[in-house]
């Protein structure tokens, strides 16, 4: 099954304990599509990059397969962003956001985008979100990312889209923020009647939750050695998880419980290195190993 995602494909300059990149590639769709790939070769990018996006990056992209016809090249730069993590890893500090090329973006669906029937809609401003969703015309299932930024500064619009979805994914950060309760566990039931039948909170070092109003699951986190970059995580993991979802075309309560261990085996590698680079060597014998570690450490 096809899956269209809208998001940022960025130039992102990043620095955490561990070191820091310049322009490096990045960018919410980037990061889910990559993801996504490792488990469907049909994979269907909508963003906008400028003039100045490196040629590279685009060859990396086709290298994934990829399908970037909806992937406008315009006059402009590309949107860029830059975010600082302290000690502790969690949660970046925003340096700088630069919508650059995203400020007068107005998405076109490609018609052979349209029939898809796996939406994601990675974060970005939530009235393009809501622009790709009134384009598709057979979607099955529809997931929704976003982040503090946009829950500041375009709730409303952002809670019209969240009516519309069937899952939002979200960290537990932005759960607190976005419904004002303080538990986690409270802010997701919260989320429900905003709209989607599922959310699903991710809570970095502490693993991830998803829960509809009859059934609760929760996955750990993957016991990583090291952490260089977590940058794309959230984004990594939606891939991983729609990616897997898609290639398999259920979405029953169990398989649902597969696609968030394949998402949580998937931003363990992402954050294994900067931008996307740990992706570039990353093999699907490598993620099932994992996939089989997260089922062995949790059994009892
Ligand atoms: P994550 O770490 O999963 O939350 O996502 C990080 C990615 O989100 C980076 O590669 C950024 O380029 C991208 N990003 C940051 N701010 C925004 C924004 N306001 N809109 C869209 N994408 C963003």
């Amino acid at each position: 099954m096809s899956i269209v995602v809208v998001g940022s494909v960025a130039l992102d300059s990043v620095e955490t304990p561990h070191g820091k990149v310049q322009n490096a590639l990045g960018g919410s769709a980037t990061y889910f599509s990559v993801s996504a790939s490792f488990f469907t070769n049909d994979v269907k990018l909508v963003a906008v990059i400028g003039e100045d996006f490196p040629n590279e990056h685009i060859e990396f992209l086709k290298s994934r397969g990829i399908d970037l016809e909806g992937l406008e090249q315009v006059k402009g730069k590309t949107f860029r962003w830059a975010g600082r993590y302290g000690a502790n890893l969690s949660g970046a500090e925003t340096l700088a956001t630069e919508l650059n090329v995203f400020e007068s973006f107005s998405p076109k669906i490609p018609d052979s985008y349209k029939s898809a029937e796996y939406v994601f809609l990675a974060n970005i401003n939530p009235e393009l979100q809501l622009d790709v969703l009134r384009q598709m015309k057979n979607a099955k299932l529809i997931v929704c990312d976003t982040m503090n930024l946009w829950i500041a500064e375009r709730k409303e619009k952002l809670l019209e889209t969240i009516k519309h979805v069937d899952i939002l994914i979200i960290n537990d950060a932005e759960a607190r923020q976005l419904t004002g309760e303080q538990k986690v566990d409270m802010a997701a039931r919260k989320i429900l009647e905003y709209g989607p039948s599922r959310v699903v909170v991710k809570k970095g070092e502490h693993g991830a939750i998803t829960l509809t109003d009859k059934t609760y699951f929760s996955s750990p986190a993957y016991p990583l050695k090291r952490v260089l970059d977590p940058t794309g995580a959230g984004d990594t993991f939606a891939g991983g998880f729609m990616g897997y979802l898609a290639s398999t075309d259920d979405v029953s309560e169990q398989n649902i419980r597969k696609a968030i261990v394949y998402g949580t085996v998937m931003a363990s590698f992402n954050v294994e290195d900067f931008s996307l680079n740990r992706q570039r060597i990353l093999t699907r014998e490598e993620i099932e190993s994992r996939f089989s570690e997260i089922k062995a450490i949790t059994e009892f």
